[in-house]
């Protein structure tokens, strides 16, 4: 059983049933193969909204935190080991590298705090005087006049209680970076007149923008700030194939990008992989044998590049664009710089036809590789491009 928190209602009968849920809604979706950039949707609208009208008035222990993450985490690698590709990248733009994949901790800190800033400032009622009053607590505590203003150290921020909600979203308002002082007396237009508007006098200082104060602070800018603290990925470059990709992902059809995702990321399921986590029935660990050429392990390099099958299909490939020699390393994986736009998408799909046909291979629904039906295919997908353009 979880801690028991308030009124007799413990963590465990709170969130445990939502978290179950959220485990069975991404459980459903990933039955209908929707790609990387699908799943990420899916984690931000569907599975986040399941938690986020409970995690706003209640508070979410480091356990039930753990536990969110570890359920969207096992979403987008549909429980298949462990995530092969760092949080924090999957958090990025997809222009960046990333999926756009949101992290539901921050984002429920980000919703929280928003909350909890509309109490303070909208209309103030007089039932909302218990945040001041637990704020004045606070700053009691710290020797200041007021806690939002104070400039609180270490060991008094941690010492902020977990379970209680003022306390631990002021927590987060200085995570983010939140200053006391500031303006406190703003111009503001109103039915084309200028009025002076009271503000609370919190502000944030964003980098670009200057001074902002609370109540203007939109839960996205909460957001991304919580995730420039909390995230460290420093110096991140997306490889240069994700770029190149990039440029070309209006002519892809989604499983397209998708496979091209998990290629310059380095997600594959390669034999050589597989054989670390799958076993049989009997416990026997899954082959290590390439299901093209029966011959070699599949190792990453293997798979990319130096298969006998993957060289017959360049070689083809190659041909067809008019070319005498196969494709280079860098050029079959889209790595070159300066490549042209339709040799990039060529190769983009014939890669991926190659794949499908050896994932049937390594199923077993085909024993040979016949490149001549595979040719036939990308004949047909370069088809509906040209005549999308
Ligand atoms: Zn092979």
């Amino acid at each position: 059983m979880g801690d028991v928190i308030g009124h007799g209602v413990t963590e465990e009968e709170r969130y445990g049933k939502i978290l179950e849920d959220i485990e069975e809604t991404g459980q459903k979706w990933n039955r209908e193969r929707i790609g990387i950039y699908g799943q990420a949707i899916v984690a931000n609208t569907l599975l986040l909204s399941k938690i986020s009208h409970r995690a706003q008035v209640n508070t979410l222990s480091t356990q039930v935190r753990k536990k969110l993450k570890e359920k969207v985490r096992a979403f987008i690698w549909k429980g298949a080991g462990r995530g092969m590709v760092r949080w924090e990248i999957l958090m990025m733009g997809e222009e960046e590298g990333g999926v756009g994949l949101r992290d539901p901790v921050c984002a429920l800190d980000a919703a929280k705090i928003r909350m909890l800033v509309s109490l303070m400032t909208k209309d103030r009622q007089p039932w909302m005087k218990w945040i001041e009053r637990k704020l004045h607590r606070v700053a009691g505590r710290w020797g200041v006049r007021e806690a939002m203003a104070a400039k609180p150290n270490r060991k008094q921020i941690e010492e902020l209680k977990e379970d209680c909600i003022v306390e631990s979203t002021l927590k987060i308002w200085f995570e983010i970076g939140g200053k006391g002082g500031g303006k406190k007396k703003e111009e503001k237009k109103e039915k084309g007149e200028m009025r002076e508007m009271e503000l609370s006098g919190m502000g944030v200082e964003e980098e670009k923008e200057g001074w902002t104060p609370i109540e203007r602070l939109k839960t996205r800018q909460i957001y991304d700030r919580l995730i420039k603290k909390r995230m460290k990925l420093k110096n991140y470059e997306p490889k240069k194939a994700h770029k190149a990709v990039h440029t070309i992902q209006k002519q892809l059809t989604a499983n397209e990008r998708d496979y091209w995702w998990r290629l310059t990321h380095r997600v594959i399921q390669t034999k050589t992989r597989e054989s670390h986590w799958k076993k049989d029935e009997k416990g026997v660990s899954e082959t290590r044998e390439c299901p093209v050429c029966k011959v070699e392990e599949e190792g990453w390099d293997h798979y990319d590049y130096e298969c006998i099958g993957v060289r017959e299909m360049n070689k083809r490939v190659a041909e067809r664009v008019g070319r005498v020699d196969m494709f280079s390393r860098s050029e079959w994986s889209l790595e070159e710089e300066g490549m042209e736009r339709g040799m990039m998408l060529t190769i983009a799909k014939a890669r991926w036809i190659y794949h499908c046909q050896r994932v049937k291979m390594d199923m077993g629904q085909n024993r040979r590789l016949n490149t001549e039906i595979l040719m036939n295919r990308l004949d047909r997908r370069m088809t509906i491009v040209a005549e999308m353009i």
